[in-house]
């Protein structure tokens, strides 16, 4: 890993800190998932509001660290507004590449920013915060 790849992956998680877009109170939430990293401190609830097999909307809550908020905002741009079929999808794939698994270059893409957590794959003590919430997404969208 060069040193400028290691700026870009800082200042993409970096970005979505600092937005957040995604962090707020989802009043008609049909679902919503508890994710605790004990070993991070990281404390995310994942909410989503699914009608009719889709993902209408999204957000989460609660506290963690860069790494696993990053993370979430990310995994809620990524799946709102698309089938459960379709989000449930992105997750094999997420899944798949954080496992090392080969992927085409079009799958790796269809995840956006999420792509650059495989970043992460490789570090024990890193990978449960980029993975968190993931993991309370495919306990929701099963
Ligand atoms: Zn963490």
């Amino acid at each position: 890993m060069t040193m400028e790849m290691d700026q870009l992956y800082s200042d993409i998680i970096l970005e979505h800190n600092q937005t957040q877009e995604n962090k707020h109170e989802l009043a008609d939430a049909t679902l919503s998932e508890h994710g605790h990293n004990p070993s991070c401190g990281d404390d995310l609830t994942l909410l989503i509001k699914q009608k009719d097999g889709i993902v209408e909307d999204a957000s989460f809550l609660g506290t963690g660290c860069a790494v696993s908020t990053a993370s979430t905002n990310m995994l809620i741009d990524l799946i709102k507004g698309k089938t459960v079929k379709e989000a449930q999808h992105c997750l094999e794939v997420f899944f798949n590449m954080m496992a090392g698994k080969p992927q085409s270059e079009e799958e790796l893409e269809s995840l956006g920013d999420a792509q650059i957590l495989s970043y992460f794959a490789e570090m024990p003590a890193r990978i449960k915060c980029a993975t968190l919430s993931w993991h309370s997404a495919q306990v929701l969208l099963k």
